[in-house]
């Protein structure tokens, strides 16, 4: 076999292409991994690490998580969320109940300079050829192989190709997934340092301001008294109310009656910038012959949190489950490829499902107002919160108007 032939390629070193080349070399499966950036480099995102990117990094390379809880001047612990209601009450959820018996925080924040640039370190093996600098032009798929060819005049040939190159993905358009407005969302962020009210336990903040619904503005502390600030609404909403993102952006920031106070000595470290979230409020098709989609190139994004990087490593391990089976048979077809999409969609399509029904809610003020006043008064009714972030099943609960009936009567 020449040398340029590999197993498997995967487009993109992302959190997606990361997770799938270490576990593709966990099962010593000879691949090459290609991004057109060369790590350290920076992508647009809140750099929220959730505790679903520590259970798939425990998964696939339990180390990394050994990695991130020891790098304290760039992963920030983080041991919960705090939403503020379109009425300005806070409610804070933390992300476990029991947190004396906890080794290390549920999450983490980090740049994903630091985050991504550490996973990249990680894929390093003999089984993985790592390519930066350098994009995939055009991928050409056919009965015995696929064809990759690079931008300058290099290709590759592999068994399967697995696409992680994010929400501009090329093969995605492939497989028919075009970008829709209903299930996408525009993000802008913004690096400052110096904001004040911080939470000493790394908790991140989610405002649900009235202009923004549905979509919201966020504060994320970090390391070295920085903070990654920003906004995200549906695209579709951008686009009805003619809504310009950075000017509410500037405007919550310079003129928001609670939030302005907190910036008023702070220090913008950039511009704001901007980039798509594919969200996954909508089944996809993510395999075909000799293909599989992860990430955001299978637009697989939280539609209520804005969460992409865990949904991201978790198709990451079940796309090594699919090339394991397809290795095993010899058989790359899409009849073998296609177990993926089943089990992609078994794990997160539930929760993808409860997370769109909660993004419409998110419509409706007073009902959010309602659950963070009752929150806020009841210690039982928080715990339940905090179990729902653990449970996706407790979390149907928020779908199921009995649940408001309970809770408005005390039941
Ligand atoms: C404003 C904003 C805020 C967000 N906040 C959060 C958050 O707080 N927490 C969270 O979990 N998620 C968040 N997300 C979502 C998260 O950023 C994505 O879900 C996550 O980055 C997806 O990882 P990925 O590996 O699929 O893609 P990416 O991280 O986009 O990686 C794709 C990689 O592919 C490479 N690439 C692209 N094209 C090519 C090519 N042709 N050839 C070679 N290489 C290529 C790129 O250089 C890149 O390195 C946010 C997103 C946005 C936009």
């Amino acid at each position: 076999m020449s040398d340029n032939h590999f197993t498997v390629a995967i487009i993109g070193a992302g959190p997606a292409g990361s997770t799938v080349s270490m576990g593709l070399s966990k099962h010593k499966i000879r691949h090459v991994l290609i991004d057109k950036a060369r790590f350290p480099r920076d992508k647009i995102c809140g750099d929220a690490l959730s505790g679903k990117v520590v259970y798939a990094l425990n998964r696939v390379k339990p180390d990394v998580v050994n990695q991130i809880a020891t790098a304290s001047a760039a992963f920030l612990p983080s041991w919960g969320i705090s939403f503020i209601a379109p009425n300005g009450k806070r409610l804070d959820v933390p992300f476990t109940i029991d947190k004396q018996s906890q080794k290390q925080a549920p999450g983490f924040i980090a740049t994903r300079t630091d985050f991504d640039a550490l996973m990249v370190e990680n894929t390093s093996s003999e089984y993985c050829t790592l390519i930066e600098g350098v994009s995939v032009k055009h991928t050409q798929v056919e009965s015995d192989k696929a064809t990759l060819q690079f931008t300058d005049g290099r290709q590759v040939t592999a068994n399967v190709v697995v696409d992680c190159s994010g929400a501009h993905s090329q093969l995605a358009k492939s497989l028919g997934i075009e970008r829709e407005l209903d299930h996408y969302c525009a993000g802008l962020r913004q690096y400052y340092k110096n904001v004040s009210g911080l939470s000493d336990e790394g908790y991140i903040e989610l405002h649900f301001i009235n202009d923004v619904l549905p979509g919201y503005f966020w504060i994320f502390p970090m390391t070295d008294n920085r903070v990654n600030v920003g906004i995200g609404m549906l695209s579709s909403s951008v686009s009805k109310h003619k809504v310009n993102l950075k000017e509410e952006l500037e405007r919550i920031i310079t003129s928001h009656p609670e939030i302005s106070k907190r910036f008023e000595k702070a220090e913008a470290l950039e511009k704001v910038k901007g980039w798509g979230l594919p969200l996954g409020s909508k089944r996809r098709k993510i395999s075909s012959d000799r293909l599989i989609l992860c990430g955001d190139a299978a637009s697989l994004i939280d539609p209520f949190t804005g969460e992409g990087i865990g949904n991201a490593m978790i198709s990451s391990k079940y796309a090594v489950d699919a090339i394991v089976e397809a290795v095993n048979k010899n058989d790359y077809s899409a009849q073998v490829l296609t177990q993926y999409d089943t089990d992609v969609y078994h794990h997160l399509g539930p929760e993808l499902s409860m997370s769109h029904q909660l993004q419409k809610m998110v419509k409706y003020p007073w009902l959010f107002n309602f659950v963070a006043n009752k929150g806020r008064k009841s210690a039982e009714f928080k715990g339940l919160l905090t179990a729902m972030f653990e449970n996706v099943n407790l979390r149907k609960k928020f779908r199921d108007p009995r649940f408001y009936f309970r809770l408005l009567f005390n039941k």
